[in-house]
Parts: structure tokens; sequence; C-alpha cells
């Protein structure tokens, strides 16, 4: 029987590697996902039945354990299923605080053994349940303030001063509980105190931090949460949940540090500083002023182009123009005009964003090109067309050291030969700071909601 749960569990965790590698392309990622989610299944089939099927009494608590999984897998695929692809780092946020909690409760119920009368625990398990505990307790409490600052219910960062230092002071309690626990676990509410401590600190360290840099908050969240089970695998002896714990975690860890690196910042920078949510003032001075033109004419002058790079952004997502975006450019295809997409890491709200919204809509992989691979290109381009983009395309990035998105890299729309820009009105970008392109001598606004603006230059494309 042993063998067989071994086997078993060695075949999920190859679903996972292999699930997460077909994940890498967009091609293959939509079978990644069900790869890894049948690993999960056989996981958690094995764990609750196979130790048992040689006994005749069954699992304590099997009804409460097949009722969680009922109403956690209806809740799961009701919230899925309707979500919306604006709303997609919400989510991502929330389960993954849900994958740190049960890390944490896990965590708990071993500890509170442990401090209780019959313990029998101590040593490395202790040790690893402490660390996993609180990683998993941080990572619950962090992405439930992450998931409330995406949903809009935390407007503003919430900061005071020496703020730093009282949540390093914080965090070394927790840690010194984790110590003292480990060193001589013999108290419950030493225990309940770790954990109130340690979801504290989740909260207090995600708090100040920007809404702009909400996904690399969220990315390292996943990596704790990865961290998390992988420990709390060791301490129950579960090699899936090691497994497939560090492999999230190795993920997150790697997906922080290119997120990071796609905003040229350092994470401490990302965790210590307070970027986004500005006003739209501030910085250098804007010369000029926005320049607005009609759909006939945008229409004409990407018709009589030879190269147009389109650059979506946030506000295609909103518009759910992506469709109608793929229309025009096959049209401009159609006539002979170069047709290329250009894709900023962090445009969007999501990591891969315009990547999936693009897909859906049917646009070929090899006319989507990624930031580093497409930039050299731009100042020989005839027209960039700019769709619901801002901070991506905003050129301060390069000119204003004062700018918060300062050293971020972007888009160099604003070399092309002629820019169009696709948006509803003088609406700021996610920093919340003024762009300067739009304000630029070959920057025309065709203002509108995405979805009606592409459509419109589709109709005008067949008069030209
Ligand atoms: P921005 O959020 O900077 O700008 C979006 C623009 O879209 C706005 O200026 C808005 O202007 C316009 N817009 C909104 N709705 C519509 C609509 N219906 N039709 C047309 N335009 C519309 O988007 P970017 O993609 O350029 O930048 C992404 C930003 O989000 C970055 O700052 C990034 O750091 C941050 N971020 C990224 C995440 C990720 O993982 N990708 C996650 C969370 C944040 P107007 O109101 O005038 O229409």
């Amino acid at each position: 029987m042993d063998s067989l749960i071994q086997a078993s569990y060695f075949l999920a965790a190859l679903l996972f590697i292999l699930g997460l590698k077909k994940m890498s392309s967009p091609l293959t990622a939509r079978g990644g996902i069900i790869w890894a989610g049948w690993g999960m299944i056989l996981a958690t089939g094995i764990t609750i039945f196979l130790p048992n099927m040689d006994k005749i009494t069954l699992i304590p608590n099997l009804d409460l354990i097949l009722v969680a999984i009922a109403i956690g897998s209806v809740i799961a695929w009701v919230t899925a299923k309707r979500v919306a692809m604006t709303d997609m780092p919400q989510m991502i946020a929330l389960y993954n605080g849900m994958g740190g909690g049960s890390a944490a409760a896990i965590a708990a119920v071993e500890l509170f053994q442990a401090a209780g009368p019959e313990s029998g625990h101590g040593g490395a398990n202790l040790s690893l349940a402490v660390i996993g505990g609180l990683i998993g307790a941080i990572s619950f409490s962090g992405s439930l303030i992450a998931y409330a600052k995406l949903q809009g219910i935390i407007k503003k960062p919430g900061r005071f001063p020496m703020q730093q230092q009282v949540n390093f002071l914080v965090f070394a309690a927790a840690v010194a509980l984790g110590l003292m626990i480990v060193l001589d676990v013999h108290s419950v509410s030493l225990v309940i105190l770790m954990f109130v401590i340690a979801l504290a600190f989740g909260i207090m360290m995600t708090l100040p931090i920007g809404g702009a840099d909400m996904p690399v908050v969220i990315s390292l969240f996943n990596a704790f949460t990865g961290l998390a089970v992988g420990f709390e695998g060791y301490v129950l002896g579960n090699i899936a949940m090691m497994i497939a714990g560090t492999v999230v975690g190795a993920a997150g860890t790697l997906l922080t540090q290119l997120m990071a690196k796609a905003m040229n910042r350092p994470i401490s920078n990302v965790l210590f500083s307070s970027f986004g949510g500005g006003d739209g003032t501030g910085g250098e001075e804007v010369e000029g002023s926005m320049k607005a033109t009609d759909t006939a004419d945008a229409a004409i002058m990407m018709a009589y182009s030879e190269t147009v790079v389109i650059i979506p952004g946030y506000g295609m997502a909103v518009a759910q123009a992506q469709h109608k975006v793929w229309e025009l450019a096959d049209k401009l295809i159609d006539r002979g005009v170069r047709v290329r997409f250009a894709i900023h890491p962090v445009a969007g709200r999501m990591p891969g964003h315009m990547n999936v919204l693009l897909a859906e809509a049917g646009v070929p992989y090899d006319l989507i090109y990624d930031l580093e691979d497409i930039n050299t290109d731009l100042p020989n381009t005839d027209v960039v067309l700019v769709i619901g983009a801002n901070d991506v395309v905003n050129p301060v990035a390069r000119t204003d050291p004062s700018s918060p998105i300062y050293g971020m890299p972007i888009l160099d729309a604003d070399l092309a030969k002629n820019v169009l820009v696709i948006k509803r009105g003088q609406g700021a970008g996610f920093s919340g700071i003024e762009n300067h392109l739009f304000f630029k001598d070959n920057t025309r606004m065709v203002y509108g909601d995405g979805q009606e603006v592409a459509g419109d230059l589709i109709q005008a494309m067949k008069e030209v």
C-alpha cells in the first residue's frame, strides 16, 4: 500500500511540474492549468482515501472534510466562472491568501497538539511548523489586505511616522515568540499570541504599499504561501505538499524578481517605498496641449502607413476591446500594413493580462512582441496606436528623476513618428501621474471608450 501511495504522490508531483512547464507559453498554458488541477485532485484523493483503504474504520471527520471540499469547490467554481478579467488580480490575491491561511491552520493544529498535555512532538518538526505557520499567517493577512486594496475597499495606503521601525519590531516579536515555542513548547496561549502577531505583521507590512505595486506584492505572498505549504508538507510527511509548495515558492520568487525587474526597482523599494495613488500632478511641468483627432483622420493615418504598432493597456481590458482591436489590425494587414502588438510586462492589472486578452481575440503569437524585442523598432514606426495604456508609455519614466515611475522601462511610443491614443478623457494611469506623451506634437488623442472607438475605426477604414 505504501509504495502505491508514494507512486501516486510521485505522479501528482509530475503533473504539477509538467503543468507549470506548460504554463510558460500562452499556447499551452490552458492545458498546463488542467494538468496541475488533475495533480491536485490526485494528491487530495490519495491523502484522504488511500491510507485508509485497508482499514475498516474511516479517517476521522471524513464527512466534515467532504462537506468542506464540496463547499469550497462550489464557491471556487462559481466565483472563477463569474469573475471579470479585470478583477482577476483580486481573485488571485484572495485564493493565495487561502493557501497561506491553510498552511497556518495546519501549523496551528500541530503546535496546539505539541503544546497540549499529550505532546509527543518536538525537534525539527516543531521548528518547521513554526516557520511555516509564521510565513503562512503573514501571507494570509497580507493577501487579504492586497485583495481589499485592489477591490477598492481600502482606497489609500495606510502610513504613519516610524512605520518601518514599528513593523520591524512587530516582526521581531513574532520571530521571538516562534523561537520560544521551538525551545520550550508548553503554552497554547503563546502559540495563539505568535499567530496573532504574525497576522498583524501581514496587515501592517501591506497597508503602506501603494496600489501600483500590488501585483509584485501578491506574487511575493504567492512565494510565501508556497514556502509555508512546503514546510507544513515536511511536518505532515506529505510528499505532494512538499513538492507543490516548493514549486509554488520557487515560481512565486522568480515572478516577483521578474516583475520588480520590469519596473526597474529592487524588491526592498517595492516593499518600503510608497509608489502609486498620486493625484495626477507633481513632477516636471507639462509643455504643450493635448490635440484631439477624429476616427476618420486616424483611420487614414494608419491605412497609409507602412508600419503600425498597437500598444494595449488596462483600458483595453476595461472596454473589452480586444476583438475589435484585432479586427482593426486585420483590416490594416489586408491593406499591406505591417502590424505588430507590443506588450509591456506590467500592462493591465496582472502579469500576462494583455497576452491573455489578445490570445482570446485570436491575435497570432508571432505578431506579439515583448518590450525588449520591439523598443528599438519604435522610432522607425509610422504609427503607434496606444489603446487604454498610460503608465507603460509614460516618457517621464526616462526623463524625470523626481517621478515615482522614474527608471521603470517603458514602451518608447513617444519616439515613434506618429502616435494615436485611444482613451475616454483626461483620466490618469494607475500611478496617478500626468503622461507627457499625450502632450507631444506628434500625438493625437482619439477620445472615447476603447471598444467604440475601435469599432468606429473599422468603419472608417472601410471608407478609406
Ligand atoms: P494605466 O492604468 O496606467 O492606464 C489605463 C488608462 O486606460 C487610463 O489612463 C484610462 O484613461 C484608460 N481607460 C480606462 N478605461 C477605458 C476605456 N473603457 N476605454 C479606453 N480607455 C480607458 O494602464 P497601463 O496598462 O498603461 O499600466 C498598468 C499600470 O497598472 C502600471 O502602473 C502597473 O504598475 C499597474 N499594475 C499592473 C499590474 C500588472 O500585474 N500588470 C497589476 C496592478 C497594477 P481614461 O480614464 O481617460 O479613459
